[in-house]
């Protein structure tokens, strides 16, 4: 089972990626656990990819690709795996099917969690913080028994700047027009499965075990 998983921010990925691996035992691989795992075990591309980290650079492609073979390589992968993260863009996109080609291997599906951008926008815009004390609320999803007040401490409300309509709204069209290539790239190849991320957390998880059931 090679899967790759794809969405927005706020499609509910991270959800639906932990209710995946539990199910069907097969790994994670984000980036981020990768990039950390081979820096710990400082191997040589882990090194290397260090020394972009450390710059503030971004580390290149070869680099990232060479991580993500010798992560594909190890034994935990052997039953499948599920990529969220990776591929970012075509060119990556295309290293990965080399790459899964010379291990003899190929992805199954690429996943794509579907939800609309105002939807989106109100997931990602709906947070508010508690002045006082801290405490986190959403507007939709866990709203306050009074608007603009704690329920905790009676503190007052208020949204961070980087959960403000604009910023949030750029990030999305940012993040829509990187993602789009690689949906058209995927989607030619006959991976791309689109499921609707707009449903309940496990109503969605059926239909993405729907899709798996098929597969060994
Ligand atoms: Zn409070």
């Amino acid at each position: 089972m090679n899967l790759v998983l794809m969405g927005l921010p706020g499609a509910g990925k991270g959800t639906q990626a932990e209710k995946i691996v539990d199910k069907y035992g097969i790994p994670h691989i984000s980036t981020g656990d990768m990039f950390r795992a081979a820096i710990k075990e400082g191997t040589p591309l882990g090194l290397q990819a260090k020394a972009y980290i450390d710059r503030g650079d971004l580390v290149p492609d070869e680099v990232t690709i060479g991580i993500v073979r010798e992560r594909l390589s190890k034994d935990d992968c052997q039953k499948g795996f599920l990529l969220d993260g990776f591929p970012r863009t075509v060119a990556q996109a295309e290293a990965l099917e080399n790459m899964l080609a010379e291990l003899g291997r190929s992805i199954d599906y690429v996943i794509n969690i579907q939800v609309d951008k105002e939807i989106l926008m109100e997931r990602l815009t709906g947070r508010r913080i508690c002045k006082d004390c801290g405490a986190t609320y959403h507007l939709v999803f866990n709203p306050p028994a009074r608007p603009g007040v704690c329920d905790k401490c009676g503190g007052e409300l208020y949204q961070r700047a980087d959960d403000n309509e604009e910023t949030v709204g750029n990030r999305l069209e940012v993040n829509m027009k990187q993602t789009q290539p690689l949906l058209d790239f995927y989607s030619a190849k006959g991976y791309l499965r689109n499921v609707d991320g707009q449903q309940p957390i496990e109503v969605v998880f059926a239909d993405i075990c729907e899709l798996l059931g098929g597969l060994q």
